[in-house]
């Protein structure tokens, strides 16, 4: 279970999954018992990230319930203000409706050349707009059976969280996925996935000192679901959890409860 000190995160990432109507009537379902459930358990805060033409109107949703903790995230955005920079968004973009922004999912890595350099520049962006970055990062299952997980997490925090004012450093969240678990249905273990987190802590450590790793907040992501949320967040390191496929169901509502029910042991 997350420390005290750290409010544990429970996000949603809907992938390229339900459309502005869709996404409202989803939403509809989802928030009102969502937002009660995290109302009354203020130690987590839930975040729902549709895609980015999907937002405005869950944002409606979402201010028609007045929940607090619960708050909308995108799935990306670049880094300029503004520009000639067809089919992207913007961070001030962004920021209108959202508190968080997901970068650097493998996804964008794997389909769409997004390289540690790009992550770390629109990371720095979306601290400086104020939105709280999420920032992914993990290993291919190549890499993972080659032993080189610790290599391939080094290189990934020491280059996709660089050079961050000081002023930054403790609102920064990390989601741990490690590639082969995702949306394959074999997650990583509970104890798997505390040891790279622990590792994630001890490096941005070294990077930002005690305080800002003890504030940092590290998810774990990869096919998690209400049946294996409980152990990911029995682990004293584990700080939340990005959901994927599990997200665009009401099994997202299950592994928020189940989550809480960890958290009040
Ligand atoms: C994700 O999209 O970040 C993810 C972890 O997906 P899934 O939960 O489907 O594995």
């Amino acid at each position: 279970m997350t420390s005290p000190s750290r409010v544990a995160i429970i996000a949603g990432n809907w992938k390229m999954y339900y459309g502005p109507r869709r996404a409202s009537s989803f939403a509809s379902e989802i928030v009102p018992e969502l937002g009660l459930l995290v109302y009354q358990n203020p130690q987590i805060l839930s975040i729902l990230c549709p895609p980015a033409i999907s937002l405005a109107p869950v944002r409606e949703v979402m201010d028609a319930h007045l929940f607090q903790n619960i708050e909308l995230g995108a799935q990306n955005m670049y880094f300029e203000e503004k520009g000639a920079f067809t089919g992207e968004i913007s961070p001030t973009m962004v920021r209108e409706l959202c508190t968080t922004v997901i970068l650097g999912h493998s996804e964008r890595r794997t389909y769409f050349g997004e390289t540690d350099e790009l992550v770390n520049k629109k990371a720095l962006s979306a601290l400086q707009h104020r939105l709280r970055p999420i920032v992914c990062i993990g290993e291919h299952l190549e890499q993972y059976e080659a032993g080189k997980t610790e290599e391939v997490i080094r290189f990934q925090v020491q280059h996709s969280l660089a050079n961050f004012p000081a002023a930054y450093v403790k609102e920064v969240v990390i989601a741990y996925e490690p590639i082969w678990a995702i949306g394959t249905g074999k997650a990583a273990t509970a104890e798997g996935a505390g040891i790279v987190i622990q590792l994630i802590r001890q490096l941005y450590g070294e990077m930002y000192g005690g305080e800002a790793s003890s504030a940092l907040r590290i998810l774990y992501g990869g096919s998690v679901t209400p049946d294996n949320i409980s152990e990911f967040m029995a682990h004293p390191d584990i700080d939340g959890a990005l959901v994927g496929g599990a997200s665009i169901k009401l099994d997202f509502v299950e592994i928020v409860r189940k989550t809480i029910e960890v958290m009040q042991q």
